[in-house]
């Protein structure tokens, strides 16, 4: 029996589309299998709030077609998401009376990313953040819902 023989026919594929779709938190957001506290939706895309927020009002904005980060995101795609940041930057900036805020895309775990399902981050910033980006914000109940009506009101 030839030594090829014993290798497993049967490796799983962790690279299989489908099931990588089926398990993405994001795209579970997508299709409504989870909850999330939702800002604005478009055929192409979709955003809403983090849960685990940098500050007050940290929104993320995300393709509603699954691709893992920039490398590999359709051109048309980064277009419209592109184009939907920018709606939500200026809401946000509006609703929230913001200083200021930063946009971010973590692309690989190097640079920090842990969802693999493209993402930019929309992190609201007043003066008194004074340039620190590391710190987190904790929600009281019903925050994130008052504040997304504000968000809304202004798209
Ligand atoms: P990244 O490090 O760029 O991959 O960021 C992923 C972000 O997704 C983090 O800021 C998390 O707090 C956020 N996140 C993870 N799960 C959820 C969820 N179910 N709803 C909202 N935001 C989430
Ligand atoms: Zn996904």
């Amino acid at each position: 029996m030839p030594l090829w023989y014993h290798t497993p026919m049967t490796t799983p594929q962790i690279h299989d589309e489908d099931e990588i779709i089926a398990n993405c938190i994001f795209c579970k957001i997508i299709r409504n299998e989870i909850p999330s506290v939702k800002l604005y939706e478009d055929d192409e895309t979709l955003a809403f709030l983090d849960i685990q927020p940098n500050t007050r009002g940290h929104a993320l904005v995300i393709p509603k077609s699954h691709h893992e980060n920039i490398y590999v995101l359709p051109l048309e795609t980064t277009a419209r998401l592109a184009m939907s940041v920018q709606k939500i930057a200026v809401a946000l900036k509006n609703a929230l009376e913001l200083d200021g805020l930063n946009i971010v895309m973590n692309n690989e775990s190097a640079a920090g990313q842990i969802i693999w399902h493209a993402h930019m981050h929309i992190i609201p910033r007043m003066n008194e953040d004074a340039g620190y980006l590391g710190q987190k914000y904790t929600y009281v109940a019903g925050e994130m819902e008052e504040i997304a009506e504000k968000i809304k009101l202004e798209l």
